[in-house]
């Protein structure tokens, strides 16, 4: 080795590390509950953050998942927490508990409740128990199928990125406003889309469409569950299947996280038109990657003919 070499070893390396590492820090470990919140948290928060999604987006068919201790693992390193909230997600009130983070505990400033200022739909008013079906119990929580609160729970996630890591306000609010208006556009452009299947009449077998067909202006006459969490009984479906034979222009929007037995049943007793749709992103292989797929390929399957 020459001495100019030696020199560049002694000094300037050691600069340029110290360097790196000074542009560098450690990425700030952001745990969400679904991947849809994962894909959102990676768009705001950028090459500042990594994410981990502890449920896949064909889980959660019974608002819950099997806990896993490599949860626990992801929770105890994570600086933020991101839920759906509204009972959603409950399970991984338990796990936060067994992973003593003090950072992501209930109303810490790594907690972060997506639900925050959404509009909720189908609040229970009066007396909440058992039999209003198990789940749903603080209103419907599948805020995240109308486009428009994707705008709301960007908000929510750049609140919490911004409040952690102030540093980074002007970046993570860049990205954020880049994302909305985005789904401005990509919104507008849906809802041409499903301007000529407006008539359609909304079947689904959980509750989880009512956000989706407010946004875009579709009917829902039932869903196949009687209530939420509750399968449906013989006689319900006996019942079920008499009155929307009476129906016509009807499409089962029918929730992939749940098997579809009764759904292709009541399709083809009634003649309605049968559509297995992702209800999260990665529900679906190749489409629904992100949150604009989702849309993309819920609305481009209910606007195929
Ligand atoms: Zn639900």
């Amino acid at each position: 080795m020459n001495v100019f070499k030696l020199i560049l070893l002694l000094f300037i390396a050691p600069v340029f590390t110290w360097q790196v590492c000074f542009a560098s820090p450690q990425p700030i470990q952001v745990v969400t509950t679904t991947t849809d919140l994962a894909d959102l948290a990676g768009i705001i928060g950028g090459d500042k953050v990594r994410v981990v999604s502890l449920s896949r987006g064909n889980q959660m068919g019974c608002h819950s998942v099997e806990p896993r201790p490599s949860m626990v693992v992801n929770l105890s390193r994570a600086d933020i927490l991101i839920k759906i909230g509204l009972d959603y997600d409950s399970w991984v009130d338990a796990l936060v508990d067994s992973s003593r983070n003090a950072k992501i505990v209930f109303d810490a400033a790594g907690y972060i409740d997506a639900s925050t200022n959404i509009a909720r739909l189908e609040v229970p008013t009066g007396k909440v128990d058992a039999s209003m079906g198990h789940i749903h119990l603080y209103g419907n929580p599948h805020y995240w199928l109308d486009p428009e609160n994707g705008r709301i729970i960007a908000e929510n996630i750049c609140a919490g990125l911004v409040r952690i890591v102030p540093l980074y306000s002007d970046y993570f609010i860049a990205n954020k406003e880049a994302f909305i208006r985005l789904l401005a556009v990509k919104i507008q452009d849906w809802k041409a889309k499903l301007l000529p299947y407006k008539s359609k009449k909304i079947v689904s077998y959980h509750k989880s469409w009512e956000y989706f067909a407010k946004s875009f202006g579709f009917d829902i006459i039932t869903a196949i569950e009687p209530k939420p969490g509750i399968p449906p009984s013989p006689a319900y479906l006996k019942e079920l299947v008499a009155k929307l034979k009476k129906e016509n222009n009807l499409m089962i929007l029918h929730e992939n996280v749940y098997p579809d037995t009764t759904s292709r049943m009541i399709a083809r007793e009634t003649g309605a038109k049968l559509l297995q749709l992702p209800v999260s992103v990665g529900g679906v292989k190749d489409t629904a990657r992100d949150y604009i797929g989702l849309f993309d390929h819920i609305i481009g399957e209910i606007a195929k003919d």
